[in-house]
């Protein structure tokens, strides 16, 4: 089998769904990206990579950036820490969700992959000065991706601050009930930051073999997290990587995933191999359409499914 042929005939065929979905706007400098843009790459567990399509093409990894803080605050923090502020629970809430966290009497976000958990997990890394914190994100994001000139984007960065009352909303609730820690500005400043970092398709392909791996970068062979993170933030991700959109997924698609409103996901296959794929169109959940479909069609020519 040609496995580049099987990638790019698999972007070919999501060529026409791509087109029903639209564009993230909400954060007006992600609405420049072109909706026709379609990428897919693997990385398997020897470091072999394999891609097709607008693979070289720089984008801002929004809320896949949430698995990076995950793990970090994991590794610094431990378990049990992390799961006094945030659940692990699925919700059929949208991503910026707020009217359950006054609900609930514990006020905790449902879980680290929703804006508000999210919020909360890098208000948790406040132990370091707050610059400090998103250079400790960034810093773990090249470990996992291999890209050793990792940065954010400052445009997008600057349009996600200016757009961004209802995260702020979010976070100012979560402070008023002593679940984020710290300044609410000074983190939200840092989750605006880290939702602006860029990286390839083929940079996420080895991030998602990373977290397959148990932690070892199949590529520059450092073992950058543990199993036992590696394995929290794939269970979270097969629950709650894509939103409402998560079931559908994991019946289609059947591997752990996180999606991002930039148009990237992130497929971690255990053992076996990370994949993603770029697809800046996406549907009413604020997931890639072509993404999911190119996800689906990989899945099952490759046999990739673990459910
Ligand atoms: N920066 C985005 C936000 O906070 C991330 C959402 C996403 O990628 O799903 O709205």
């Amino acid at each position: 089998m040609n496995m580049e042929k099987v990638l790019s005939s698999a972007i070919s065929r999501a060529g026409e769904i791509t087109r029903t979905g639209e564009v993230a706007s909400y954060i007006p400098e992600l609405a420049k990206f072109d909706g026709g843009s379609l990428a897919v790459a693997y990385c398997d567990m020897e470091g072999n990579l394999v891609s097709a399509g607008d693979m070289e093409m720089l984008f801002s990894i929004q809320s896949i950036s949430k698995i990076i803080s995950l793990a970090l605050a994991l590794e610094t923090l431990g378990l049990e820490c992390v799961l006094s502020k945030v659940g692990n629970m699925p919700t059929s809430d949208p991503f910026n969700s707020i009217f359950r966290l006054e609900l609930s009497s514990s006020h905790k976000p449902l879980n680290p992959l929703i804006n508000a958990g999210a919020i909360a997990v890098i208000s948790m890394l406040s132990h370091e000065t707050p610059s400090g914190r998103f250079d400790k994100v960034i810093e773990l994001t090249g470990k996992l991706t291999g890209r050793v000139d990792i940065d954010y984007n400052r445009n997008i960065y600057l349009s996600e601050k200016k757009s961004g009352q209802r995260n702020r909303a979010l976070a100012f609730f979560l402070s008023s009930v002593d679940v984020l820690e710290g300044d609410p500005s000074a983190v939200l400043d840092d989750y605006f930051k880290q939702c602006s970092i860029e990286c390839t398709t083929i940079d996420l392909a080895v991030m998602g073999a990373t977290l397959a791996a148990g932690g070892v970068n199949p590529v520059s062979g450092e073992q950058v997290l543990s199993e036992s993170t590696c394995a929290f933030v794939r269970s979270l991700m097969m629950i709650c990587g894509l939103y409402e959109g998560s079931g559908d997924f994991a019946i289609r698609v059947g591997f752990p995933g996180k999606s991002g409103v930039g148009g990237g996901i992130v497929g971690a296959v255990p053992d076996k191999m990370g994949i993603a794929t770029y697809g800046p169109s996406l549907d009413q959940f604020g997931n890639s359409v072509g993404g999911t479909a190119i996800m689906e069609d990989i899945s099952r020519q490759m046999q990739l499914r673990v459910l």
